[in-house]
């Protein structure tokens, strides 16, 4: 814990750039030509211990688009590696920039990062830029997700540059600044891995721990139980993720934290019906990142950084890799944990038994069989309202909701905290696809952020059961074909 600190305004450390220098490099800021503001977060502003006013005045906004360096900021672009769809390949920030980790009131220190800033020696054939909709997507999406109370990277500010940038068609440009627990992935282990010593790799490893773990610094075992401990986080993250159906879309191992945090949203989006199959992503066309696949695909990355740490782990590799491989056993227990822990409170059952995953898989495949959108199905049921689900009427449906009826009648407790426990588990809001698309396209052709602010204002508050926002939660009109989300350069 840092100290804590009465001053508000930046208040940066720059411990990234204590790290072995193959990990980062320093880069002068790429300024734009026009800069404007169009989102703050008055709220995280606050939380960071920033103001807002200063952050809107003409210098914040010039360093929010990084035409100046913050006070007390060192921007760099971090070195990563990572596998992208199975395939290993060098990358690191090619357009973003590490400002520095501002010390919180509460003394947590996070990352600041500007996404959308400029090329770097990491760009490859990129530009370095961003465009506005894919940045006010990441907004809106971790906003949600943060809501949600679901682990997540932060955005801060969206700032449009005046420079339009060319992708399938013209855009304006614009830079996001994000807040993070860290940005070290599990690329970043990789990098390192491939291309640095064990020396560096254990200077990573310790910083990390520092970090994220740091009751594990002085442990003799601790790269190990680092291990462990960031496959248990990423098993409860996951678990999250697929309880209110969500779907990142790329999850490749440089868009995997260490912190835990839910990271780089690029072609993501929420389930509106039952689909185990569901992928979002135009760049994934055989599925590898489907909902049904996610909690399979993160064991496969945390496999990666279990590889990646095996010199820190143990002198003799084979024994290195034995305990690796026994920490890697782990997950798919505690994932299963924490899924299912978390469907038994969705159907207001705290405290879950083996005979219950009857109930949850049966109604998962009803679901599935009769297209039911996933959060508007345990809505109704917290609602109580059967009747309004399409399942509804079904014989299958009936048996299973009197069997559902009995389960819960079995507890020792009142309907309310059943009904508490069900409204807690149960969003009633989520960023449908329709109306993020409705809010982007507003914002992006005709400067209106009225459609965007108020989707805001609808999902920072997702477990509003007494809500008026009813509009908020319908499924898409009749659409022409699968929703797709492009990534997010
Ligand atoms: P992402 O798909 O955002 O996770 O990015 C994958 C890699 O491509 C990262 O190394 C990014 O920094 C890099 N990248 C994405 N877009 C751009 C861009 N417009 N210019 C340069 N590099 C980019
Ligand atoms: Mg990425």
């Amino acid at each position: 814990m840092k100290e804590n600190t009465i001053k508000v305004g930046w208040n940066l450390e720059n411990t990234y750039t204590n790290l072995p220098d193959i990990l980062f490099t320093a880069i002068d800021v790429n300024p734009v030509s026009n800069p404007k503001l169009v989102l703050l977060n008055d709220g995280l502003a606050t939380s960071l211990g920033l103001d807002s006013k200063t952050l809107a005045s003409k210098q914040g906004v010039e360093e929010l688009a990084g035409n100046r360096v913050i006070e007390g900021g060192i921007p760099l672009a971090q070195a990563y590696a990572g596998h992208q769809f199975g395939n290993f390949t060098m990358l690191g920030d090619g357009r973003a920039l590490l400002l520095g980790e501002q010390i919180t009131p509460s003394g947590e220190l996070v990352d600041i990062q500007l996404k959308g800033s400029g090329r770097t020696p990491y760009s490859r054939g990129g530009d370095g830029r961003a465009g506005l909709g894919p940045m006010l997507r990441e907004y809106i999406i971790s906003e949600s997700m943060h809501a949600l109370g679901i682990p997540t990277t932060r955005s801060l500010s969206v700032v449009t540059t005046g420079e339009d940038i060319m992708r399938e068609t013209v855009q304006p440009g614009a830079v996001m600044t994000r807040i993070a627990a860290s940005h070290i992935r599990v690329g970043t282990f990789q990098f390192v891995a491939r291309w640095g010593t064990i020396d560096y790799l254990k200077a990573l490893a310790d910083y990390a721990i520092e970090r994220h773990y740091p009751i594990l610094m002085d442990k003799e075992n601790r790269y190990l139980l680092f291990l462990q401990e960031v496959i248990e986080r990423q098993a409860a993250l996951i678990a999250k993720w697929q309880l209110v159906g969500f779907i990142h879309g790329v999850m490749n191992t440089d868009n995997m934290t260490i912190s835990g945090e839910t990271i780089d949203y690029g072609p993501c989006a929420f389930m509106d019906m039952y689909n185990p199959k569901t992928v979002f992503s135009s760049i994934d066309a055989h599925g590898r990142y489907a909902y049904e696949n996610q909690p399979n695909i993160a064991a496969w990355n945390l496999a990666r950084l279990a590889e990646s740490l095996l010199p820190l782990i143990h002198e003799d590799q084979e024994e290195a890799v034995k305990q690796a491989q026994e920490a890697m056993t782990a997950y798919p227990e505690t994932y299963e944990t924490y899924w299912l822990t978390g469907m038994g409170n969705k159907l207001g059952i705290f405290n879950l038994e083996e005979e219950d995953i009857w109930l949850i898989d049966n109604l998962l495949r009803l679901m599935e069989q009769y297209d039911a959108d996933y959060t508007n199905t345990f809505r109704l049921l917290t609602l109580g309202k059967v009747e309004d689900t399409v399942m509804f009427g079904n014989k299958e449906f009936d048996q299973w909701h009197e069997k559902w009826q009995a389960r819960l009648e079995k507890q020792d407790v009142s309907e309310e905290f059943i009904q508490q426990l069900m409204q807690k588990s149960n969003p009633v809001f989520i960023p449908r696809n329709h109306r993020v698309e409705e809010a982007l396209k507003a914002a992006v052709e005709k400067e209106d952020y009225r459609v965007l602010e108020s989707l805001l204002k609808v999902i920072s508050n997702p477990y509003d059961y007494n809500t008026s926002y009813m509009d908020y939660i319908a499924v898409p009109p009749d659409t022409s074909g699968p929703y797709k989300t492009f990534c997010g350069t």
